[in-house]
Order: structure tokens, then C-alpha cells, then sequence
């Protein structure tokens, strides 16, 4: 029910108990005063009766008039005047007539009668008998008359004090009815004054929870005190909840930004373990379809070791940092930080944030095994120059021909370290781009030339037939001795990795649309190649619609699996070490290819099928 309904039900309520309860005490007072008032007028008439009566009729034969008299009496004083004597007879009476007078009965037990006789005014009201009306006796002593008993009773119906009182009970509900209309009108008046400015609150209090803070609390300058004071607060709360609402927005909105653009993968659960929040690099790194909210980490991630240290932060408070790998091809290696969000010293949340460490692992790996290689490939030919240099220390030098053995070997193995020392050189040049690549316009011809002049002998020594197709006038940017050290690299593993009688072609041809550059297919297998920025070797943009082609080196040879295929550029990966390094292979030479190539800001590949041949490739610009 609206305010002002229930105030002006209320204040109805109690005009209405007022006015019930004055007009219940009005009536009773107005009862009782009129009663009193006719009470003593008739006492009074009483006294001046018995006065009367005495002095007129005293003597012979006064009670054979005095019904006469009392006849008079009463219709004088418009009442019923009645005398009795002594005993309690009534000797005469205004209402009756004088021949029934004898049939009367004895009035000695009347109250009024009887405490006249004590010698008071005595009163009674009641029902009369003999007129059948409600009735108020007054009865008083005649003095000096017959025996001094005898009792002038003057009586009046009280119909006449009724009459009155129903005038006045209608006088007083014509003014309860008009009082408790005025009063309604005016109590709700006033309190449509006071539920007016609430109402006024009430809307814009559900507009600000609805996030509308446009609207202001107006209240009457003429309002309470109470009211201005209440609508005064409002107003300023609204003022500071939207200040607040909107810092909040602005830094809700700055947040997600930041994690929109993290690379890190972050999730943040509440206290009970479930997901609130994921960013979008989680959601990419664990493929996450399906709206994140409300599961639990778990069911995103798949890995128990995670959920369990997320718990144990959420239950202890405390931050805590795992290891994770995610199976898979690749396999993807995590660094998960789990940290707690305190409130007051309590843990409401925790944020993961998921390092993608994959790389760097690889990265570590491959120097932990470079570092592991370098050592074992130097150890090899080390050994075996000490041992002949003991062999000769300890009196092998006295025998010439044992001396001149050994000191072969020191030299093949010397070689063979020399072989490495420059490999290693050329490869860490390559890598730590300090290299100043001299690009010019070169005749493709003669670089191929040069590459298959240097592998020429060994290819005839194990009849390997070596064919170049390469157009006369194809010219190419780049680093001419570069390249030839590529080639070369390409020809002399062509040559090693194909049995005699095979057949290895170097060849040219344009870039097929979308060939090279994609990532993995199924019929071939690039290289993974990281090329830092789009740029050629002197640091100038790599223009993409600059036309290329691409220079292979295909051979018949033993081809490569394709479990090996990706790693082969590696440094010093061999499929089959014993094969390699009996052929004086370091396992560099792909490893150098690949950082030319990368380095003019081209790419590498290979595509191979085992046992029946490998092809080597590169692109180039055209010149
Ligand atoms: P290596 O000095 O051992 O030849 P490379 O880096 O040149 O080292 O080659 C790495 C490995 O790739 C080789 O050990 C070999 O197993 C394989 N490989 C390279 N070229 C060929 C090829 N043309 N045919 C077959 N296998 C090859």
C-alpha cells in the first residue's frame, strides 16, 4: 500500500477513536448532568411544595383535598406530584384519579419514600408501574404536616432527558463525520507532502541501481528537515557511486586491454576454484572454445598438477610456480605462476598466468646439445692426435715408418679439426649477424659453376653424375661467395648421401604460387624456419612482390625419414652419425645453408622421401 494511503488510514484510524471515545464520555457526562440538573429543579419544587402544602392546608379535612392539591401541583409543574402519608399510603396522586387512589398500593418500600423519611431528599429512577415510563422520583418530607411523615413526591418521565441526549449524539456525530472528513482531506494532504519527496528518492534509487545516475533527488524548500537531510545524502551517494562506477569502468576497461594484449596466457579463479576470467591468449594456447566462466581449470588446461597447485593457493594464500608440458605435436612447455588475490588477509581468487617457455626450452636444449656436441666432436680427433703424439714421444719416432703413420694421422685429424674450427667460425659469423653481406647482381651460372667445380672430383671419384639447368642469363641479389658456400654445403651432402651410379641435378625455376613459405605439407617438409623480421640482409625491408626463384639441389640418394626431416637443419643433427662422420661430415653444413639463406632474408627448405632422393631448396630475388 502507497505511504500516504497507509498515513491517511492511520490518522483515520485514530480521528475515528477519538471521536467514538469522546462521544461515548459526552454522552454519559450529558446524561448525568441533565439527570443532576432535573434532579435538583425537582428537588427545589419538592421544598416549595411541602413548603406550600404546610401553610395552605394545615387543619380539619386537609387530607380529603390534598389529592386535589396534588392534582394542581402537577399540572402546574407539568410532573406527577404524588403524597403519601406516614404509613406509605398515597393520599393523593396528579395521575390518578381520586376514586382509585384506595387501589394504590403502599408506597413505604420506595426508595425516594423511605429516605425522605430518614430525612433527606431522597431520589430513585426508575420504572413506574403505574405509568409504565422510565421515571425520576424526588420525594422530601412536608414538615408541620399531619405526623411529620408525610412525603410530597414529585416524579418526571425521563423521556424528555433522552430526547435531549439523542439531539446532542446527533450534534456530535453530524461534527465526527464532518471532522474525520476535513481531517482526511487534510492528512492526506499532508501526507502526500511527505510521501511525495520519498516517492522522489525511491525512483532515483532504482535508477541508479539500474546504472542511471542522470537524475537528482528534488526536495521543497518548505519540506522537514528531515527529508532535505535524507534527499541531501542521496544525492551525494548518487554523486559518488557514479564517480566510482566510472573509475571502475575505465579501469575495467584498461584491464582487459592489458590482457588482451598479453601474450601470456592468464586465467583468474574465484575462492571456490571456478573460472572467472580467461584472456584470449589462453583461450588460443588451450584451444578453448566453450565459454570459459564457471568451469574449472581442469577442464580447460587437462593437466591435475595445475588444478592441485591452483587449490593449494587458493586454500594457503600463498604464490607458487610449476613446470607444465602439454602433449602434442610439437610437445609445449609452460612456466605457470599461480598467484593468490588477497583481500584483507583472506584469498578471494588466484591469477595463473602461463609462460609459453617452448621456445626457450628448445632453445636450451639445442645449446646444452651444441655445447655437448662441440665437446664430443673435438674430443674425437683431440684423442687421437695425443695418443699419436705419445705413440711418438714414448720411441715411435725411431722408427720412420711407424713415424711417418702417425704423423699422417695427426694430420688427417688435424684436418678434420681444422674442418670444424672453420664450420664452427663461419656458423657463429652467420649467427651473431655481424656479418656484412655484400649483395650484388650475380650470374647464377657462375656461382652453380663454382659450387660443382669444388665437388666435381669427388662426384667423378664415386660416379655420381652431376648436371646443372640453369638459365644462362638468370641473374639473382645476393652475396655471391655466400651463396657458393651454400651450394656447395647442398652438393658436397648431395654427393656424400647418394651411392655411386646415383644421379644429382642443380636446377632453377620460378616460385610455384603459395610454395614455399607455408608451414608444414603433407607430400613435403619445410624447414622450420624463423626469420626474425621481413628483412633482406642489409637490413632493408624484404620486398614480398619482389619476383623469385628458386635454386634446388635434387639428388637420388638415400633420401631422409620423415621424423628426421624437421631437425636436419639443426646444428650438428645427423640422421646417421657413424655415416657422417666416416663421409668427414661435421654436421654443420645444413645449419651454415640455412643461416645464408636466412640471413639475405630468404627461406630454406627440404623434401625428401627415404631411399629415393632428397631435394635441397632455396629462394632468391631475381635481379
Ligand atoms: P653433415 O656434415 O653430417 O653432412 P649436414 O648439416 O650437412 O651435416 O647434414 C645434416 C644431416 O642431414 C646429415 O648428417 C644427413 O644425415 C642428412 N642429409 C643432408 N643432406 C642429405 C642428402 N642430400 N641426402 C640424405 N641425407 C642428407
Amino acid at each position: 500500500m502507497r505511504l500516504h494511503w497507509k498515513l491517511m488510514l492511520t490518522y483515520a484510524c485514530v480521528i475515528v477513536m477519538v471521536m467514538v471515545f469522546t462521544h461515548l464520555y459526552l454522552a454519559r457526562a450529558m446524561h448525568e448532568f441533565l439527570v443532576g440538573q432535573l434532579e435538583e429543579m425537582l428537588a427545589r419544587e419538592v421544598r416549595l411544595t411541602g413548603a406550600y402544602l404546610t401553610q395552605s392546608l394545615s387543619g380539619e379535612g386537609a387530607s380529603d383535598r390534598l389529592d386535589g392539591f396534588a392534582d394542581l401541583v402537577g399540572q402546574r409543574l407539568e410532573v406527577r406530584a404524588t403524597i403519601i402519608d406516614g404509613s406509605g399510603r398515597v393520599l393523593g396522586d396528579s395521575d390518578v384519579s381520586l376514586e382509585d387512589l384506595p387501589g394504590v398500593e403502599n408506597h413505604a418500600d420506595r426508595l425516594e419514600v423511605r429516605e425522605a423519611w430518614q430525612g433527606r431528599v431522597g431520589r430513585s429512577m426508575r420504572r413506574s408501574d403505574t405509568v409504565q415510563k422510565e421515571m425520576l422520583y424526588v420525594a422530601g418530607v412536608v414538615p408541620g404536616l399531619g405526623d411529620g411523615r408525610t412525603v410530597v413526591r414529585l416524579a418526571m418521565p425521563l423521556e424528555d432527558v433522552g430526547e435531549v441526549r439523542s439531539r446532542v449524539n446527533q450534534v456530535i456525530w453530524i461534527a465526527t463525520v464532518l471532522g474525520l472528513v476535513f481531517a482526511l482531506v487534510l492528512s492526506y494532504g499532508s501526507a502526500r507532502f511527505v510521501s511525495r519527496p520519498i516517492e522522489g528518492m525511491t525512483r532515483v534509487a532504482r535508477r541508479m541501481t539500474a546504472g542511471d545516475f542522470s537524475e537528482t533527488v528534488l526536495v521543497p524548500e518548505f519540506s522537514s528537515l528531515e527529508l532535505r537531510d535524507l534527499a541531501g545524502a542521496l544525492n551525494e551517494m548518487r554523486r559518488q557511486i557514479q564517480e566510482r562506477v566510472e573509475q571502475i569502468t575505465i579501469e575495467k576497461s584498461r584491464l582487459e586491454a592489458v590482457l588482451a594484449s598479453i601474450t601470456e596466457g592468464i586465467l583468474v579463479t574465484s575462492r571456490d576454484g571456478r573460472v572467472q576470467m580467461a584472456n584470449r591468449a589462453f583461450d588460443k594456447l588451450f584451444g578453448a572454445t566453450l565459454p570459459t566462466q564457471g568451469r574449472m581449470p581442469v577442464e580447460l588446461i587437462r593437466n591435475g598438477e595445475v588444478q592441485e597447485t591452483i587449490d593449494q593457493t587458493l586454500q594457503s594464500g600463498e604464490a607458487a610456480t610449476q613446470r607444465m608440458t602439454m602433449s602434442g605435436v610439437p610437445e609445449r612447455h609452460f612456466d605457470v605462476h599461480v598467484a593468490p588475490i588477497l583481500q584483507e588477509h583472506a584469498c578471494i581468487g588466484a591469477v595463473t598466468v602461463f609462460y609459453d617457455i617452448t621456445e626457450l626450452y628448445r632453445l636450451e636444449r639445442v645449446r646444452k646439445d651444441f655445447v655437448a656436441n662441440v665437446s664430443h666432436e673435438l674430443r674425437t680427433p683431440m684423442t687421437a692426435i695425443k695418443g699419436c703424439a705419445d705413440t711418438l714421444a714414448g720411441g715411435a719416432l725411431a722408427d720412420p715408418s711407424a713415424a711417418e703413420r702417425f704423423v699422417q694421422t695427426i694430420l688427417t685429424h688435424t684436418d678434420r679439426l681444422q674442418l670444424l674450427l672453420d664450420d664452427l667460425l663461419d656458423l657463429s659469423r652467420l649467427e651473431s649477424g655481424k656479418l656484412d653481406l655484400v649483395i650484388e647482381a650475380c650470374r647464377i651460372r657462375d656461382v652453380v659453376g663454382l659450387a660443382v667445380s669444388s665437388v666435381k672430383q669427388t662426384a667423378d671419384e664415386r660416379k655420381i653424375a652431376l648436371d646443372v639447368r640453369v638459365p644462362e642469363n638468370l641473374h639473382a641479389h645476393c652475396d655471391a661467395k655466400l651463396i657458393v658456400q651454400a651450394v656447395i654445403n647442398l652438393l658436397d651432402n648431395a654427393v656424400k648421401y647418394t651411392p655411386s651410379g646415383g644421379h644429382v641435378v642443380v636446377l632453377t625455376r620460378q616460385v610455384e604460387e603459395g610454395e614455399v613459405g607455408g608451414e608444414g605439407r603433407s607430400t613435403s617438409a619445410l624447414a622450420p624456419l624463423v626469420v626474425p623480421e621481413d628483412r633482406d640482409g642489409t637490413g632493408a625491408l624484404r620486398n614480398k612482390n619482389q619476383s623469385r626463384f628458386v635454386l634446388e639441389v635434387v639428388d637420388t640418394g638415400i633420401g631422409i625419414s620423415s621424423d628426421a626431416l624437421p631437425r636436419v637443419f639443426e646444428r650438428f643433427y645427423r640422421v646417421d652419425k657413424g655415416r657422417s662422420r666416416s663421409m668427414g661430415g661435421t654436421g654443420l653444413g645444413l645449419s651454415i645453408v640455412r643461416h645464408i639463406v636466412e640471413a639475405h632474408g630468404e627461406r630454406v627448405y627440404v623434401k625428401s622421401e627415404l631411399g629415393k632422393g632428397s631435394t635441397f631448396g632455396f629462394t632468391l630475388p631475381v635481379a
